[in-house]
């Protein structure tokens, strides 16, 4: 079948032979929605859903969504709960419905596979010359398919911080908070100051963690560090502290933001899903964004936006595609013969990472080559990374994802 989606450029044309992706298929055992429907009937529902809307492509869309992690998820979800408006989501990596993405003890398994985009950083002095890799989520939900599933809320001094920036009291923490409680379903003890109920994001404290991570919690009181219930509360107020981890995990299965929700609205017919389509640049007209150009099905085109196109590709792919679009800085753009639209500096600047590493237990009683084995295996599987998380929030990982998170000045005195 063959769809026309460029009005401006008749001549590209778009052509469906690909088989589609079997989304939601076998992995999900969530609940359906509120749809009534038993999970598996859901999934079908919207398999066939996107076969169709997907071989029926517009020339143009009311929203385009780059990007389907964390912050695309819920920004096309949002705009699809509007059923008069028609929105498109663009990934460019492929279908989430993989045991690797939905049975959270597999999470490892994604770094350094297709689902990951593999960047590498440069060669840092600070390492001893090494080169890290820093992976990024390439499939549905981004990183929220691949990361370890931690839900951490940024901490109150944060939050006021950005408030104070932006000189808009709805980044402050007392307004985040109550976003906070709304957004969440805990399942930890009620806490209704702090936890919400009912909302769309699972969340639960660490269920049955390795015996170390009390221990850990002990070692922490034992010098004098505060520890707390759960680090989502009163531990984000405070000082430092440190706390068992919360967790997006439901009977072993990753609850990612793109599951949580993304598809329940997926069987709609105003929410197209494209997976394997790489965004490459946006199309102007003078300053005006009218939509973007992307590579889908071994060819270019380039779709319509009516109201608005949304760059949500995470924190490098955002800067890249704004200056392969001509914003940013004249002089790099001009250096590599980008067309300048908009000089803005600090576009693919400042990007910050935080520091992961690993402890694992190891017996002297191995042989030694077991022992370098196992610890090459884990280094490749987690590298270190710089600098550090913002207000020293640091976890550490004890043997699986049910970890300690500790935050506050002397939180890597704790974890390391
Ligand atoms: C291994 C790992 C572990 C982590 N652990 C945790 C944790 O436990 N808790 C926590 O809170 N955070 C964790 N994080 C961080 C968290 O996942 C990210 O901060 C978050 O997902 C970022 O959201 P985002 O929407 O900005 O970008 P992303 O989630 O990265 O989404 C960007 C999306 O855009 C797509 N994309 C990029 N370029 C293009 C293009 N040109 N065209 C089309 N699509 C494109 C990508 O494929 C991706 O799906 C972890 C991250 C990693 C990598």
């Amino acid at each position: 079948m063959s769809t026309e989606i460029n009005p401006t450029r008749g001549e590209e044309k778009m052509t469906h032979s690909k088989t589609e992706a079997p989304f939601g298929q076998g992995q999900n055992v969530g609940p359906a929605f509120g749809s009534g429907l038993p999970a598996a009937d859901f999934a079908q529902r919207v398999r066939l859903n996107q076969q169709k809307l997907r071989s029926d492509l517009k020339p143009q869309y009311d929203f385009i969504v780059c990007g389907s992690g964390s912050s695309g998820s819920v920004v096309a979800r949002r705009l699809a709960e509007n059923p008069n408006v028609s929105v498109l989501l663009l990934e460019a990596g492929g279908d989430d419905d993989v045991p690797s993405v939905m049975d959270a003890d597999k999470w490892p398994t994604n770094l350094g596979s297709e689902r990951d985009w593999n960047f590498q950083a440069q060669p840092n002095s600070h390492l001893n010359g090494r080169s890290v890799p820093l992976s990024m989520g390439k499939v549905l939900g981004g990183g929220s398919s691949i990361n370890v599933m931690t839900w951490a809320r940024g901490h109150q001094s944060d939050w006021d911080f950005f408030a104070s920036e932006a000189g808009d009291p709805a980044w402050s923490y007392a307004s985040v908070l109550q976003i906070y409680r709304r957004i969440e379903d805990w399942h930890g003890a009620p806490d209704p100051a702090y936890r919400g109920t009912g909302g769309p994001v699972f969340v639960q404290p660490a269920p049955d963690p390795n015996p170390i991570a009390p221990a850990m919690l002990e070692g922490a009181r034992s010098v004098g560090i505060p520890t707390f219930e759960n680090q989502n509360g009163r531990m984000m107020e405070g000082e430092g502290g440190a706390s068992i981890i919360d967790v997006c995990v439901r009977d072993g299965k990753r609850q990612s933001v793109f599951r949580s929700y993304t598809f329940p609205y997926m069987d709609r017919p105003n929410l197209t899903v494209l997976t394997h389509t790489l965004v490459t640049r946006l199309m102007f007209d003078g300053k005006q964004v009218t939509g973007v150009e992307m590579f889908y099905d071994g060819k270019t085109h380039r779709v319509g936006a009516g109201l608005e196109v949304v760059l949500s590709l995470g924190a490098i792919q955002t800067p890249k595609v704004l200056m392969q679009s001509g914003i940013g800085d004249q002089a790099a753009l001009q250096r590599l013969g980008i067309p300048v639209v908009q000089h803005l500096l600090g576009v693919g600047q400042n990007f910050q990472d935080h520091v992961a590493f690993l402890c694992r237990p190891s017996s002297g009683r191995a042989p030694l080559g077991e022992r370098v084995r196992t610890y090459r295996r884990a280094r490749r599987k987690f590298p270190c990374r710089a600098p550090r998380m913002p207000h020293g929030l640091a976890c550490l990982s004890v043997g699986g994802p049910y970890s300690v998170a500790s935050s506050g000045p002397k939180a890597e005195a704790v974890s390391v």
